[in-house]
């Protein structure tokens, strides 16, 4: 299910959906952090579009670990490192893999997110990209698990979760990151990578 083809078609649809949603995901960022993750987004899928247009990946692998060496290059801040690490991963899971199955997706993603993890050391509860990508990540892979169900199936209550995701980090105070200086005062607001991360799960119901 997950091809050479939908791999580089899912990443490239990124530069449009973050180029459409910059200025939200700025003006989210503003509220509690520096204003800059809709720029960052955005040219971090820019640069990479441009890097799978200039040499073509011959695999799922190469088409990934572009995207995170491009992201963690041209993304400054927080979110570069950690959507790089996040590509990383899902990478390696994927290496020599040429049509992944939506169970072996899982798996990786299930990869990609305890790399970010690893690195930002937050948890669930933090109001981070975790708050999204955790809770969705494991819904792909206990659904696509059982028997009877299509992968768009499965996939729309990914993006499902997601959603419920991003909406929870409006009550949570900030644990990580730069919001978490603010303390109680970030109560209240949605989080900006949490957002982020819900936009990279939807398009990945529409493009694989
Ligand atoms: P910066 O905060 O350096 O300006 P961005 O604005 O691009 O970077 O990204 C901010 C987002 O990064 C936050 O909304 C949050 O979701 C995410 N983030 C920050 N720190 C962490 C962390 N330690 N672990 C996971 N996600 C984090
Ligand atoms: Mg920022």
């Amino acid at each position: 299910m997950l091809t050479l083809e939908s791999t580089v078609k899912w990443i490239k649809s990124l530069q449009q959906v973050y180029a459409e949603h910059k200025d939200y995901l700025t003006q989210l960022d503003s509220d509690i952090g520096d204003a800059d993750h809709g720029i960052n987004m955005d040219r971090g899928f820019t640069m990479v579009s441009k890097e799978l247009d200039n040499q073509p990946p011959k695999s799922i692998y190469t088409a990934l670990m572009t995207t995170s060496r491009t992201l963690i290059k041209t993304i400054g801040g927080a979110s570069g490192p950690l959507y790089g690490t996040f590509f990383l991963e899902l990478a390696k899971a994927l290496k020599g893999i040429d049509e992944a199955t939506l169970p072996e997706v899982a798996d990786a993603f299930k990869a990609g997110v305890d790399g970010v993890i690893k690195r930002g050391k937050a948890s669930l509860g933090d109001k981070t990209m975790l708050d999204v990508l955790l809770p969705a990540v494991e819904t792909m892979q206990k659904n696509s698990q059982e028997e009877g169900v299509t992968n768009s199936e499965v996939m729309r209550e990914v993006v499902a979760v997601a959603e419920k995701g991003v909406e929870n980090t409006i009550e949570m105070v900030a644990k990580k990151g730069r919001a978490s200086y603010l303390g109680e005062r970030s109560r209240g607001h949605q989080d900006p990578g949490a957002t982020s991360s819900y936009y990279m799960l939807k398009a990945a119901l529409g493009n694989w």
